[in-house]
Formats: C-alpha cells, sequence, structure tokens
C-alpha cells in the first residue's frame, strides 16, 4: 500500500502538519516517530508550561524575532500566522491566555493539555501514528519513496515531510537526497565572563541596554538582563545570544560586552550624579545612590570594582572617580569568555539550507515530493513562542500544499 503522506518526525511541526493536510482531504497520514513518545518537546516546553505562541500580532514586528529566516517567513506568516495559531488552539478546545509579556500559554498551565490537543485531533482525523519507528533511509520511487524504518519495516508513500528538529538523523536524510545543511550551531544560551565583581549580585534582574561585539560585529539590545553566579542570562542575553549564535560561535564564544546598566544617556547620568553630590554632600557614596531604579548591591559591586573607599563622602569623589564611575555605570564591559548554560530554551540555528525551498510550499526545489517543516531547517527564533509559532506555520503550509496538489 501507498500513503499519500509520511511525515518523519512526531513533533510540534509534524502534527501541524499531519492534521492539516488529512483535514484538507489527504486520504492516508501516517507519522513515524524515533521515540516511544510524541510531542516530547512540547512536554518539556516552557518549564512544562508550553509558550505556544505569542502576542506578537504584526507580522512586520514578528518577523524580527527570527534571527534566521525572517524574510522567508513573512511569505509564510501572511498565510498562518499568531493570529491563526491562537485561534487554531482555541477552536480545537484548548483554552489559552497571553501574559503580560506576550508569551501564550494554556490556562490550564500544563503542556500535557497541548500534547492531549494535538493528539486527540490527530487521532480523531484518521492519522496514524507509529513510534518506535526511526527512518534511517529514503529512495526514490519512479513515483514516490520508499522510507526503510529500523527494525526492518518499509512505508511506500507519494510525499514525505520531514519535521525532525534539531536531530542529526533529519539532516542526514536531507544530505542524502541532494540538499545543503547549513552547520547548525546551539542559540539561546547565557554568557559566562571569568569577571567576578558582580558575584554578589547573582539573581538580579534589571532592564539594561546592551551591546555585544563579536570579532568586529555588532549586536545591540534593550531588555531584562539576569546576572548569574557565571555571567549574565535573561531575555536580552538568550536574544543577543541567538543574533551572534554564529558569529560567537566562530569566535568560540569570546566577544565583549558593554552594559548600560542605567538605561541613560552619558549628559543624563552625569546630570543626576552632579545633582546629587551638591544636595547629599555628607552622605556616604556606598550606602547612598543617585539611581533608584539600580539594586543596592549592584551599586556597591560596581564600586567596589572600582576600589572606591567605603567611607567616601559624596562632597569628597574626585574627578577621576567620579569619571570612573560614570562609565562603570552607562559603559562597562564585560569580556565573554564562553558560552554558559541554556535557558528554559534552546534551539539549533541551521539545517537545510532555506535556498532549496519553496516557501510557497515548503517543498524542495530538489527533490519533488519532499517537504520540510520545522527546525530541520535553517529557521529559529528568539525566546517567547516564536520556535513553536515558526513550526505550526510551516507545518500548516506544507500540509495544506500536499493536500492542495494530490
Ligand atoms: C527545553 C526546551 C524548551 C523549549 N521551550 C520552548 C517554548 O516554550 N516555546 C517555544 O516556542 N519553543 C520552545 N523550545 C523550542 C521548541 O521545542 C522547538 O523549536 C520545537 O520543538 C521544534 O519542533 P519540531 O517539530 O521542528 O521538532 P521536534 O519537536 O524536535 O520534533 C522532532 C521529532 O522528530 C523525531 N525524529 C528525529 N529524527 C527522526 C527520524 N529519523 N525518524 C523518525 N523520527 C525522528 C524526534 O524524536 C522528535 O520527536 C524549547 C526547546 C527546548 C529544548
Amino acid at each position: 500500500m501507498i500513503s499519500d503522506l509520511v511525515i518523519i518526525g512526531g513533533g510540534a511541526s509534524g502534527f501541524m502538519g499531519a492534521i492539516t493536510a488529512i483535514s484538507n482531504g489527504l486520504k492516508s497520514v501516517v507519522i513515524l516517530e524515533s521515540t516511544s513518545k510524541v510531542l516530547e518537546k512540547v512536554r518539556i516546553s516552557g518549564g512544562g508550561r508550553c509558550n505556544l505562541t505569542n502576542s506578537c500580532w504584526e507580522i512586520s514586528d514578528l518577523v524580527n524575532n527570527y534571527p534566521r529566516g525572517y524574510k522567508q517567513l513573512i511569505g509564510l506568516f501572511n498565510r498562518f500566522s499568531t493570529t491563526e495559531a491562537f485561534d487554531w488552539f482555541q477552536k480545537k478546545g484548548l483554552s489559552l491566555k497571553v501574559e503580560k509579556d506576550g508569551r501564550v500559554f494554556p490556562c490550564s498551565d500544563s503542556s500535557e493539555d497541548v500534547i492531549k490537543c494535538l493528539t486527540v485531533v490527530a487521532k480523531k482525523s484518521g492519522v496514524k501514528v507509529f513510534t518506535n519507528s526511526h527512518v534511517k533511509k529514503i529512495s526514490l520511487l519512479k513515483e514516490g519513496f520508499t522510507l526503510f524504518v529500523k527494525g526492518n519495516n518499509q512505508f511506500n508513500t507519494k510525499n514525505i515531510l520531514i519535521c525532525t528538529g534539531g536531530h542529526p538523523s533529519g539532516r542526514k536524510l536531507a544530505k542524502s537526497l541532494g540538499h545543503s545543511i547549513i552547520q547548525p550551531v546551539p542559540s539561546l544560551f547565557s554568557f559566562s565572563t571569568s569577571e567576578n565583581s558582580l558575584r554578589t549580585c547573582s539573581g538580579i534582574t534589571l532592564d539594561v541596554q546592551i551591546k555585544l561585539s563579536v570579532n568586529k560585529k555588532k549586536y545591540a539590545e534593550t531588555g531584562a538582563i539576569l546576572i548569574t553566579h557565571k555571567g549574565f542570562s535573561g531575555p536580552a542575553i538568550l536574544r543577543l545570544s541567538a543574533f551572534s549564535a554564529r558569529n560567537l560561535h566562530a569566535n568560540k564564544y569570546k566577544g565583549e560586552l558593554r552594559i548600560n546598566w542605567l538605561c541613560m544617556t552619558e549628559k543624563e547620568a552625569r546630570g543626576k550624579i552632579d545633582l546629587y553630590k551638591l544636595e547629599n554632600g555628607k552622605k556616604l557614596v556606598f550606602n547612598n545612590k543617585p539611581f533608584d531604579k539600580l539594586p543596592k548591591s549592584l551599586w556597591k559591586a560596581l564600586l567596589s570594582s572600582l576600589n572606591i573607599d567605603t567611607q567616601l563622602k559624596w562632597a569628597d569623589i574626585t574627578k577621576y572617580y567620579k569619571e570612573a564611575l560614570l562609565k562603570c555605570l552607562i559603559n562597562k564591559t564585560y569580556l565573554i569568555n564562553s558560552r554558559g548554560p541554556f535557558g528554559e530554551e534552546f534551539v539549533t540555528a541551521g539545517g537545510v539550507s532555506l535556498d532549496e525551498i519553496n516557501f510557497k510550499t515548503m517543498e524542495s526545489k530538489i527533490c519533488k515530493g519532499l517537504f520540510f517543516a520545522g527546525e530541520v531547517l535553517d529557521i529559529d527564533g528568539v525566546t517567547g513562542g516564536f520556535n513553536f509559532q515558526h513550526c505550526w506555520t510551516s507545518g500548516w503550509v506544507a500540509g495544506k500544499s500536499i493536500a492542495l496538489k494530490s
């Protein structure tokens, strides 16, 4: 028997592709999953809550969250974007909520409910799911393909949708059918630094402006960072790591991070310091700060890094120390010496080259009948639900095009 469509990989993009294809008229749709459980990444995502999309509804803003693939995603999002994904899940019975920062979660705060939604809808629609079915080889037939599954099983199919995520086996299958692979490198990680002046501030989160230079390439972000016991993490750092993923990898994760702790211009900060000095001359610099939002422990750590005397009064601060303090507050440099641990989420930057995909259909330009969706492609997003969104979008477009062409 020959299936209409076999999907390799039972993850987010695979399930969206399968459900869309079968609900648009395909008769026989099969998912082959290597492991014993489908949707395992959905289960562990968002700390077990699954941040499945984001309330960034404007496509022009949405694409800015994708360091790789943003151009191709414009067309795809015009067909199935955050609004459509949100409605899709709600219509399938999964209640969703939007958090203050725009991240979308199931109201139950349980990723199990996302899994339940996708598996129940797939089953009801007639999608056949085979677990413990690792696809090791694909060969071309005159019309269609044969898939060779570990344990000597074979499947014949008219179309294949490869949805193997960041797993190397999917890239290997794509390569065996003539596709170029952009070298996979990690994305969404924290930064480690050997500088230990901030160790006492570990656990503090604050809004800052940060600039990273790696081998003369410059990246900038403004947002929340978390001081960790080894360096820096938090949304703005993870975002920076995503946009600089390739350059940092090429530079062995060495770079120069500049932090403006105050999010102020030099003129504004200087004005505040001068006024404070004038009005608080008798007070100790260590215990009294002109900047309310700056946490006390960070203020003290920055002063200590400059070797400022703990008994120094504001009236006695010299020009040299005032200038050093100003620089430390608005333009402090930290040397990044390695990649720190991943945050709650991580993805692979790299994968099947986008030049070889027709983004109207997600079909390969090299091999007719072969389609791709999800993280296996050289597309990835920052944290906030953007990675799953790209999986829902590319899975939906692929499923729909396969159904319409058949
Ligand atoms: C810890 C963690 C937390 C995350 N949290 C979030 C989050 O909250 N929000 C967000 O947007 N993104 C999150 N992500 C990223 C998100 O999980 C991925 O972008 C997404 O799962 C990719 O989906 P996919 O369908 O492309 O691949 P996957 O979900 O990785 O699915 C691929 C499937 O293919 C199977 N497979 C691989 N090779 C073969 C083969 N040869 N034969 C058969 N099956 C095969 C794999 O076993 C796997 O089940 C997180 C990632 C991690 C690691």
